[in-house]
C-alpha cells in the first residue's frame, strides 16, 4: 500500500519530482513538501472569462478555446528572435495567436486537440492577435488558463507550469486535515483568519481575488504579530532591567537652562523633554526614540537630558556618525552646558582628550573601539541613529552596561510615517517633535526645467554676489560615471570644474566621502571662505551653516522625497529667505509630479508617506531588511490593526511569557530568545 503524502515528506515523494528537480530546489533550501507550498505567487492574472474568438478585443486579457492550426514559425532578421504564428478556431470564427521566442511551441501543438489559451489581445502589424502567455489542453479542471493564474517570481529552475501542477497535486493529496491551526482560537476567530489549509489553497489556487487577499492578510497578520511579540519581549526585558534613576532637574536648574536659550521651546520640545525626564527618573532603562524633522530642534532636548544626567552624577555619551557632526555638537552642547560647569570632551579618530574626566563625551565611531568605559555612564544618546548598524548600537550599550544598564535615547530625523514607526520601532517609546520653531521662513522650493538652467545660474550669481549667501550643490556621484546605467548622473568632480567655468569669480570647493581633507574644507566653508560647496549627500547629516541659503540638487529624481527633504533641511537655518532648486535628469511627467510635492509640502512625515505610497515601502524604508515581506505593505497604514496586534502580543505574553508558535505560513518561529535590543 502506498503511504499517504505528508507535509514534512521530502519532495521526492511527489510523483514527477526526481533527483534532478529535487536538487534544483534543494540548492535553495526547498526540500520538503511544505517548503514548496511556501513559495508564494507574486502576481496573479485573471483569465477567468472565456471569450468567443471572434469577440476578443484588443487591450483585454482573454481566454479562448478551440482547435489550433496553420502553425508557422518566423525568424526575424534583426536580432534573430523567433515568432510563432497560428490560428485558433472555435464556433464563432477564428483569431490569430502569436508566441515570441518559444521555438519549441510548434512541435507541441497537435491539430486534433482542443486547447484553452490565455493571453492578451493586442494589435500586431495592424492585425488583431492574441499574444499567448499560457496554453493547455482543455479539461474541466484548468490550471494554467481560464482561471485566476498565479505567477511565481522565482521558480528555482523549473517552469511556472511544473510548479503550479506540483503544488496542486500536493494540496489535493494532502487534503483538508493535513494542517492543524497553531494560533490561539480566539485570535483566529476575532481576526477571521483563514485556516492553514484554506490559506495554501487560496494563495495558490484562488477562485476569486478575495481568496488570495484573505491569504495575504493572514501572512501580514502573522508577520506583524511575530514582530510585536519580539518587541513586547524587549519591552518586558527592559522593564525588568535595573538602571539608576536620574532625578528631575530642580526648578532653579530648569529655569536657568531655559533662560540661557536665545529662544522659547516649542510645545513639541517641551513635551519631548517631559517624556524623557519621566523615563530617566524610572529605575529601569529609558529606551526611547526622539523623532523630529531636520531643524526641529532636537539638540536642546538632548542637552536637557545631559544636564539631568550630570546633576545625578552620571557620565553621558553622545554618539554621532561623522566628525563634522561631532564637532558641531561639541560646540553647541558646550554653549548650552558649560554654564553649569559640565565638562565636555570630543572623541574621534584624531581627538581623544580627557574623556575619563569628562561629564559628557561626544564621540564618533571611535568610542566603539574602546575596551572599557567608565562604569558611571548613565545616559547614551545616539544621534542620527539609522546611520549606525544594530551591532554598533548594541556594542555601545554593552560597553556602557559595565556598571548598571544605561538609559538610551535614539535620535533620528528620518521622517517616518507614524503608522510605520509603530511597526519598525515597536520596542521603543517614541517622542515626536512635530512642530518647527516659529518664525522659520519655509525654504522656497522650485523644480527647475533644464531650459531654465542658465537663468537659474544668473539668478544665483546675483544672490551670492549681492547678499553674500552661500550655496550647496549636491550631485549623486563622486567621479564621472563610466557605467551606462548611471551615465546621466552628475558627479562632484565634474561639476566642480563645470561650476568654476560658470562662476569664475566665486570660490568653489568640493567634498565627498573619499576626500581626506573634508573636515578642513567644511570648516572653511562654515567660516565663509568658500561661496559654493559641491558635495555628495555626505552633507545630509546634521550640517548647520546658517549662511548657506541655496540648495541646488542635480538628478533630484534619483533621490527619495524624504531624502531630498533632508537635504533641503541644510538650508533655511536663518531668517534670510532660502531656496532649494531641483533639477531632474529624466523629466518624465511622473517624476516631475513627484518632485513638485516638495514645492508645496514642508512636512517631512507627509513626504515620507507619499514616498511610501508611490515607491513601495520596501524601497524606501528597507522593510525587507526588517524581515518583512511585501504582503504587509497593504496594512502599514492601518493604525487600528497595528494597535490591535500590539495589544494582542502584550496579552499573549502576559498570560504566557514563553508563548511561541511555529508558523506554517511564513515558515518562521516566533522566537523567544531574540530579546536583544534589535531596533532596525
Ligand atoms: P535638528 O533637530 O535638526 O537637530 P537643531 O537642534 O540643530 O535641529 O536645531 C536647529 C536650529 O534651530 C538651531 O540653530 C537651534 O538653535 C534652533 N532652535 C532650536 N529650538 C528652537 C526654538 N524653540 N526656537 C527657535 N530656534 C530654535
Ligand atoms: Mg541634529
Amino acid at each position: 500500500m502506498t503511504r499517504v503524502l505528508q507535509s514534512q515528506d521530502l519532495l521526492t515523494s511527489v510523483p514527477g519530482i526526481g533527483p534532478t528537480t529535487f536538487f534544483k530546489f534543494q540548492k535553495h533550501g526547498i526540500e520538503r513538501v511544505i517548503d514548496l507550498l511556501r513559495i508564494f505567487p507574486t502576481r496573479y492574472e485573471d483569465y477567468r472569462v472565456t471569450t468567443p474568438a471572434q469577440q476578443t478585443r484588443p487591450g483585454e486579457r482573454v481566454t479562448v478555446k478551440g482547435i489550433i492550426s496553420d502553425v508557422s514559425m518566423i525568424i526575424t532578421k534583426r536580432r534573430g528572435f523567433t515568432m510563432t504564428k497560428a490560428r485558433l478556431y472555435d464556433d464563432s470564427g477564428s483569431v490569430e495567436l502569436v508566441w515570441f521566442n518559444q521555438p519549441f511551441i510548434k512541435k507541441n501543438i497537435h491539430e486534433d486537440v482542443v486547447y484553452s489559451v490565455s493571453g492578451t489581445c493586442d494589435f500586431f502589424a495592424k492585425k488583431k492577435v492574441v499574444r499567448v502567455s499560457e496554453m493547455e489542453e482543455f479539461s474541466p479542471t484548468l490550471l494554467h488558463t481560464g482561471r485566476i493564474v498565479p505567477y511565481y517570481s522565482q521558480t528555482y529552475g523549473v517552469t511556472q507550469k511544473l510548479l503550479r501542477s506540483k503544488i496542486k497535486f500536493i494540496l489535493e493529496t494532502l487534503g483538508k486535515n493535513a494542517f492543524s491551526e497553531y494560533l490561539p482560537a480566539d485570535i483566529v476567530q476575532k481576526e477571521r483568519l483563514t485556516s492553514p489549509y484554506e490559506f495554501f489553497t487560496a494563495v495558490h489556487l484562488p477562485l476569486d481575488p478575495k481568496d488570495y487577499e484573505k491569504a495575504h492578510y493572514r501572512i501580514a497578520y502573522e508577520e506583524l504579530l511575530s514582530n510585536c511579540l519580539t518587541q513586547q519581549r524587549i519591552r518586558d526585558k527592559v522593564n525588568k532591567t535595573k538602571s539608576d534613576a536620574i532625578n528631575l532637574l530642580t526648578t532653579a536648574d530648569c529655569e536657568q537652562f531655559l533662560k540661557n536659550l536665545s529662544f522659547t521651546l516649542t510645545h513639541a520640545q517641551e513635551r519631548s523633554i517631559n517624556e524623557i525626564s519621566h523615563d530617566l527618573a524610572q529605575g529601569h532603562p529609558m529606551n526611547r526614540l526622539l523623532l523630529g524633522d531636520v531643524g526641529s530642534g532636537k539638540t536642546v532636548v538632548m542637552a536637557y537630558a545631559l544636564l539631568q544626567a550630570y546633576r545625578s552624577q552620571k557620565q553621558s555619551v553622545v554618539l554621532v556618525p561623522t566628525d563634522t557632526l561631532a564637532q558641531q555638537h561639541f560646540a553647541t552642547l558646550s554653549t548650552l552646558l558649560q554654564p553649569f560647569g559640565i565638562k565636555i570632551s570630543l572623541l574621534s579618530g584624531t581627538k581623544n582628550e580627557g574623556i575619563e574626566t569628562a561629564n559628557v563625551i561626544v564621540s564618533t565611531h571611535a568610542i566603539l573601539y574602546k575596551k572599557k568605559l567608565s562604569s558611571s555612564i548613565g545616559l547614551i544618546i545616539i544621534d542620527e541613529q539609522h546611520k549606525f548598524g544594530v551591532d554598533q548600537r548594541n556594542r555601545l550599550i554593552d560597553l556602557a552596561s559595565a556598571g548598571v544598564a544605561p538609559h538610551t535615547l535614539f535620535v533620528s530625523a528620518t521622517p517616518i510615517p507614524r503608522s510605520l514607526a509603530l511597526t519598525i520601532f515597536g520596542s521603543l517609546d517614541i517622542s515626536y517633535i512635530d512642530e518647527l520653531p516659529p518664525g522659520r521662513n519655509p525654504v522656497k522650493t522650485i523644480v527647475v526645467s533644464e531650459n531654465k538652467r542658465p537663468n537659474a545660474y544668473t539668478w544665483i550669481n546675483a544672490l551670492i554676489t549681492d547678499k553674500h549667501v552661500q550655496m550647496y550643490v549636491v550631485c549623486p556621484l563622486i567621479d564621472e560615471s563610466t557605467n551606462e546605467k548611471t551615465a546621466e548622473k552628475k558627479s562632484v568632480t565634474e561639476e566642480l570644474v563645470h561650476l568654476q567655468q560658470i562662476f569664475p569669480h566665486l570660490k568653489i570647493a568640493a567634498i565627498h566621502s573619499r576626500e581626506k581633507n573634508k573636515q578642513v574644507i567644511f570648516q572653511d566653508f562654515r567660516q565663509g571662505k568658500y561661496d559654493v560647496l559641491v558635495s555628495t549627500t555626505v552633507i545630509e547629516v546634521g550640517t548647520d551653516v546658517k549662511n548657506a541659503c541655496i540648495m541646488f540638487i542635480e538628478n533630484a529624481d534619483r533621490f527619495g522625497l524624504a531624502q531630498l527633504h533632508q537635504l533641503r533641511g541644510r538650508v533655511g537655518r536663518s531668517s534670510t529667505q532660502s531656496y532649494c532648486l531641483l533639477f531632474s535628469s529624466t523629466p518624465t511627467e511622473k517624476s516631475i509630479e513627484r518632485l513638485k510635492a516638495l514645492e508645496t509640502t514642508s512636512d517631512g512625515f507627509k513626504l515620507a508617506e507619499i514616498d511610501l505610497q508611490q515607491r513601495g515601502s520596501g524601497d524606501v524604508f528597507g522593510l525587507e531588511q526588517h524581515g518583512f515581506s511585501m504582503y504587509i505593505e497593504a496594512y502599514l497604514f492601518d493604525v487600528a490593526l497595528l494597535t490591535r496586534i500590539k495589544e494582542t502580543a502584550r496579552e499573549l505574553l502576559a498570560k504566557d511569557e514563553s508563548f511561541n508558535y511555529n508558523s506554517l505560513v511564513t515558515g518562521k518561529v516566533s522566537r523567544t530568545e531574540r530579546t536583544d535590543i534589535n531596533l532596525n
